[in-house]
């Protein structure tokens, strides 16, 4: 039984809208390191306030912060498993994740990946609103234009500071730099890296996730 995934891709691939989904048919637990961090900004606390600035610029929060956070996230077992949503995004986070789970004796199960051409991204992103109560993800062009509120909880819908166009721009450069290594170390694995074409439906991706999983 699949239990303990990640989920990796550029910013806009989908990675959000995807785990949410597997992370419900699978019966998993979903993390993400940017709502784990977004909330703790919003909160004003030490994690947050370390953190902020980067978030704001694009760049990545340092190992040292984004590690701390995790292992504190898995440091109880998670009996259902989980998937990790934007984590990890660097090989050093990589590689300390695999330390982690042999100390803890857990074993990685799948990675996903989600591919699309940058070009695509850039639109996705700039178009992307989130909902401030239950984090619904929409593009600009599915939200109500009369009631100008998210569909499922009524809660407002923003646009994330980082999704700036300048913004995006560097968010990309940097995983293009900084986390595509980690795909080749997990593609070093035989079995583990599964690859999806993320440029269709949200329902087709996740029907050819759920084949990779099964
Ligand atoms: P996301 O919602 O995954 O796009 O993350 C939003 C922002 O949070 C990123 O642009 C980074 O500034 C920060 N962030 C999230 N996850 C990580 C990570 N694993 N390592 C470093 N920074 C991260």
């Amino acid at each position: 039984m699949v239990k303990n995934l990640i989920i990796l891709g550029p910013p806009g691939a989908g990675k959000g809208t995807q785990a949410v989904k597997i992370a419900d048919s699978v019966g998993v637990q979903h993390l993400s390191t940017g709502d784990l961090l977004r909330d703790a900004v919003g909160k004003g606390t030490e994690l947050g306030n370390k953190a902020k600035d980067f978030m704001k610029q694009g760049l990545l929060v340092p190992d040292e912060v984004i590690l701390g956070m995790i292992s504190d996230k898995l440091s109880e077992p998670i009996a259902s498993g989980w998937i990790l949503d934007g984590f990890p995004r660097t090989l050093k986070q990589a590689e300390a994740l695999s330390r982690l789970l042999k100390e803890k004796d857990i074993e990685l199960n799948k990675v996903i990946l989600i591919d699309v051409a940058s070009k695509i991204l850039v639109k996705r992103l700039t178009g992307r609103r989130v909902c401030t109560n239950c984090g619904a993800i929409y593009n600009i062009v599915e939200i109500d234009k009369n009631t100008q509120k998210c569909d499922k909880c009524g809660g407002e819908i923003i646009a994330r500071n980082d999704d700036k166009e300048e913004t995006v721009r560097r968010r990309l450069e940097v995983y293009f730099e900084q986390t595509t290594p980690v795909i080749d170390f997990y593609s070093k694995s035989k079995g583990l890296l599964i690859s999806v074409d993320g440029d269709r439906s949200i329902d087709d991706i996740t029907s050819e996730i759920m084949e990779g999983l099964s």
